[in-house]
């Protein structure tokens, strides 16, 4: 097989990274290790930036988003039983984000592709990308073969140009040779049990809680499905908690002064999520690039990672028309610093909004004083608001 992209993966990087290509004329085939439904079904992220949702409606895939996701115009910040909205459009002049899950998106976008885009090949699992600093890299992968006896096969898929958009665990990063690498990683000492209930949300937008007992956070998938996550010590097992104690401690935590009510339901799905921060440098090797988790992580309490793997792929696609218009590849040749100018920023962020919500184990009371002023700050300064308002609401596209 031969294209001029090869893509790795069928997230939201890949998928969007075929759709812009397709949209600007050029051609790509998409590898995914995973079936369909797996793919679609995947619970993970579900706000997305102003640019995000400006890029999905100019690449042709914003019709049911417009129809279905939710717009916010704010979150709230609660702490010490009280509460306190920001409210993007007045810091941000007029900016806000739109709740709408990552399985939607990928939907979108599968059908999209699927209807008249390139090849996208489910249960295609690339083992390595080859000659990344030739002219013709390539990539072997193995795929199921026509007879449905379930047999493996191998092929190799020869490009122009590699994006490994395969996610953390994927297999382009391991293509950089480590002496080039360098890896930025922190992890935390907690997670977060997620769960997905048949219940509306019981606020309106999203609500960060910062608890002596741990970080909360409401959320929703859609007027009639929450989103509801807890902070727990790393390595818990999700079955190790029971319906009536999650919602126990729910209530605990975004317990308010005012008496504010949490609405119960029934829980469909439980899991952990660990917490990472995580970046790859360079995102370039010859003509393998690496775009979204593949080559950086946030934990999620900042909404950034589907985020950031959007401006990747956009950065991507607009340098390789622009070297396809003008035969210059400065643009390509910028991608790993432009990307990670504005990955760093994310990273900055999630790690900031991380530490000013969770608890650490053995937080001291200093600590814990600390954590309450620099809410208290944002409450009560304009700029400390703004700022937040800012980064949540999205950085700019390059
Ligand atoms: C609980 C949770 C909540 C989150 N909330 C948010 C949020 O609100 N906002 C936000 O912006 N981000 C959020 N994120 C992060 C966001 O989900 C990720 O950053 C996003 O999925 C990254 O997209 P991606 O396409 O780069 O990678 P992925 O979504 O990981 O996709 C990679 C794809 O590559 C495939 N693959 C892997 N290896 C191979 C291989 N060898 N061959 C072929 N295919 C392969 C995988 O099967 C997968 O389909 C959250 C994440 C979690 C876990």
């Amino acid at each position: 097989m031969r294209t001029t992209v090869g893509i790795i993966g069928a997230g939201p990087a890949g998928l969007l990274l075929a759709r812009l290509l397709h949209n600007a004329g050029i051609d790509s085939v998409v590898l995914e290790s995973r079936d369909r439904a797996y793919v679609e079904r995947r619970q993970r992220a579900g706000i997305l930036e102003q640019g995000t949702v400006d890029v999905l409606r100019a690449a042709g895939a914003g019709e049911r988003m417009d129809r279905e996701g939710l717009r916010h115009d704010g979150v709230e910040l609660r702490f010490d039983r009280r509460r306190h909205r920001v409210d993007f459009p007045a810091l941000t002049g007029g900016r806000s984000v739109m709740v709408y899950a990552q399985t939607e998106v990928c939907k979108d976008l599968i059908a999209l592709q699927l209807k008249e885009g390139g090849p996208l090949l489910f249960e295609a699992e690339a083992l390595a990308v080859e000659d990344a600093e030739s002219e013709r890299p390539r990539v072997r992968f193995r795929y199921a073969g026509a007879d449905g006896d379930g047999s493996r096969r191998e092929g190799v898929l020869e490009c122009d140009y590699v994006v490994g958009c395969d996610g953390y665990w994927g297999v382009a990063r391991k293509a950089v040779p480590a002496s080039l690498s360098r890896a930025f990683e922190r992890t935390y000492p907690f997670g977060w049990l997620g769960i997905l209930a048949d219940v509306p949300p019981s606020h309106d937008e999203l609500v960060y809680a910062r608890h002596d007992r741990g970080f909360a956070l409401l959320s929703m998938r859609s007027p009639s499905v929450s989103r509801l996550y807890l902070q727990v010590p790393d390595g818990t097992d999700a079955g190790e908690w029971d319906d009536e104690e999650i919602w126990a401690e729910l209530e605990r935590r975004f317990e308010t002064a005012d008496g504010w009510r949490l609405r119960r339901g029934p829980i469909t799905q439980k899991s952990v999520t660990p917490m990472r921060s995580f970046v790859h440098e360079p995102m370039r090797h010859g003509r393998l690039f690496l775009a979204g988790d593949a080559a950086h992580i946030v934990p999620p309490t900042g909404a950034k990672g589907l985020n950031l793997a959007v401006g990747d792929v956009v950065t991507f696609a607009r340098a390789l028309v622009h070297r396809r218009e003008t035969g210059s590849a400065r643009l390509l040749d910028a991608y790993s610093e432009s990307c990670l100018r504005r990955v760093w920023q994310a990273e900055r962020f999630s790690y900031d909004m991380t530490t000013l919500l969770h608890r650490a184990p053995g937080a001291t009371p200093f600590e814990d004083r600390l954590q309450l002023a620099r809410l208290e700050r944002i409450a009560s300064s304009r700029s400390a608001e703004t700022d937040l308002a800012e980064a949540y609401t999205g950085l700019p596209f390059q």
